[in-house]
């Protein structure tokens, strides 16, 4: 029997200090509907606080070399591992996530610490190019003071390329994780102070929409890097030019496979549980869309259905577990509502699109396959955050290419195809930053660069340091 975690406090200059707001958020296991503990809804005058306090701390740690920056982050990298398996577990209990997404996440969390700090390190501050009539002194100067805003799917990772990139470049932070899983941001907040890093140059604050809202209107803050969906990084977007802040989005998706004519049923089939339904695809790139050659149609929507029917099921702390329940009741209330508008606009129901009847708690819906979908319908277009499937045939590649683009997404695409070249050939046609060749990433790692396109980021939507820095041209004396 785990014990309820309740925190009054927040993490500012350095200290867990005692919230002035006495609204509180109550975070639940989507397993088994039990309390998990609950946070401070951050007010204004919380926000103002930790801004002056990351405001404070910026004159110093702006002034530091890259290399002191760098060891830092390998600090913070080794705490992190040191507390990886109870960040983990606690991360879980409040998302619901699978044993197997989790321990990924926190695995790479880690590792972009570590690639944080190799990046502080090569930073070169100011040097001489040529230019002007003894040559041009270049600074990079830090940013400032950034609000790093993240989503409840992957909380520790997400927030880790903001921090990284951010501390890297010499700027200060007010953390702000989404209110589904902050009790694991003390544990951050721990890490932070067990590695030395100085007081005030990260803060964090919990809340939901309105604390974070406060927090990027605060004129003490120079950047915000947001992760979540697209219409919150709208009123994000609308919010920073009013005050000509500077802002990084990555946002929704609403990707899509597409299986060529020579495509290998198996390997589709073998990457459903990874690619296409992630966290029973909660997760921005999951490959929820699947457009195949119509003569192929039925087998591979046959194939898929023996696949999510075999797919292990259930309590997500089951290292065995691929699929489990959704992060919260709202979520399974959205799902339940895109499955509902699916049927209205006339798909086809091929597979799942109930609450399964084995289990009596958790926020569980069955893996669901619609087929019958017309690229208009909404199903189709919009990102249902779940374990929804829709299948759509095309007869020309030209087609394919078509039906792969309509949704106002670009975030993630795959091909499948057993002819690699002509796989190729074809991702270059797509409007995507970033296309797997079966199931397969171009490049694994941390250092992988790509934008999000369209409405699936603003400005590309990757957290680099040279968006965190400021560039000063001086002509020599
Ligand atoms: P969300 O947009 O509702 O919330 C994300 C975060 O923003 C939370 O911390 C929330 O409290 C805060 N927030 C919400 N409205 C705000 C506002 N107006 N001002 C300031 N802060 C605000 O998203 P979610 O439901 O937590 O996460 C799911 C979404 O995140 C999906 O759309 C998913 O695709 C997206 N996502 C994108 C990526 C990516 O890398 N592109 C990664 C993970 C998740």
């Amino acid at each position: 029997m785990s014990t309820q975690l309740d925190h009054d406090d927040l993490y500012i200059g350095g200290e867990f200090v005692e919230a002035a707001s006495r609204e509180r958020f109550t975070a639940i296991n989507p397993a088994t509907e039990e309390a998990v503990g609950s946070i401070p809804e951050s007010n204004a005058e919380d926000v103002d606080r930790a801004a002056k306090a990351a405001r404070a701390a910026f004159s110093t740690w702006s002034q530091t070399s890259g290399a002191e920056r760098g060891d830092v982050l390998t600090r913070i990298a080794d705490a992190f591992a040191e507390r990886a398996q109870e960040i983990a577990a606690l991360v879980a209990r409040q998302n619901g996530a699978p044993h197997w997404w989790v321990t990924q996440n926190i695995r790479i969390t880690e590792a972009i610490y570590r690639n944080g700090a190799k990046n502080a390190a090569k930073i070169v501050a100011e040097e001489v190019l040529p230019g002007g009539e003894n040559g041009t002194v270049v600074r990079k100067e830090p940013l400032g003071v950034v609000a790093a805003i993240a989503p409840w799917n992957s909380p520790q990772a997400l927030l880790s390329m903001k921090v990284a990139a951010a501390l890297a470049a010499g700027c200060t932070l007010v953390i702000k994780p989404s209110p589904e899983t902050s009790l694991d941001s003390y544990l951050l907040a721990e890490v932070c102070r067990e590695a030395g890093v100085p007081a005030g140059v990260v803060n964090i604050i919990t809340g939901g929409a309105e604390t974070g809202a406060a927090l990027v209107a605060h004129p003490e803050i120079d950047k915000v890097s947001f992760t979540g969906s697209t219409a919150a990084g709208r009123a994000i977007a609308i919010s920073c030019a009013e005050n000509f802040k500077a802002l990084t989005a990555e946002l929704g998706g609403k990707s899509a496979a597409v299986l060529l004519d020579d495509a290998d049923i198996e390997t589709f089939t073998a990457s459903i549980a990874w690619r296409c339904l992630p966290f029973s695809g909660q997760v921005c790139h999951a490959i929820t869309r699947v457009i195949v050659p119509r003569s192929r149609h039925d087998e591979i929507v046959e194939a898929i259905k023996t696949t999510l029917t075999a797919l292990p099921y259930g309590d997500p702390s089951d290292p065995e577990t691929l699929l489990g329940p959704l992060a919260t009741a709202a979520q399974r209330a959205r799902v339940e509502e895109y499955i509902r508008i699916g049927l209205e606009e006339g798909a086809t129901l091929a597979l799942g699109g109930g609450r399964p009847a084995d289990f009596e708690k958790g926020y569980y819906v069955e893996p669901t396959i619609f087929t019958d979908v017309d690229p208009s319908m909404r199903i189709f277009t919009e990102e249902i955050f779940g374990p929804v499937l829709t299948v759509v045939a095309y007869d020309t590649e030209d087609e394919a290419v078509a039906l792969h683009d309509a949704t106002d997404f670009g975030l993630s695409g795959s091909v499948f195809s057993t002819d690699i070249a002509h796989a190729t050939a074809f991702a270059r046609r797509l409007g995507t930053g970033e296309v797997l060749i079966n199931g397969k990433h171009g490049a694994p790692n941390v250092d992988l660069v790509r934008s999000f396109y369209k409405h699936s980021s603003i400005g590309g939507g990757m957290d680099l340091v040279p968006g965190y820095q400021l560039t000063k041209s001086i002509p020599r004396g």
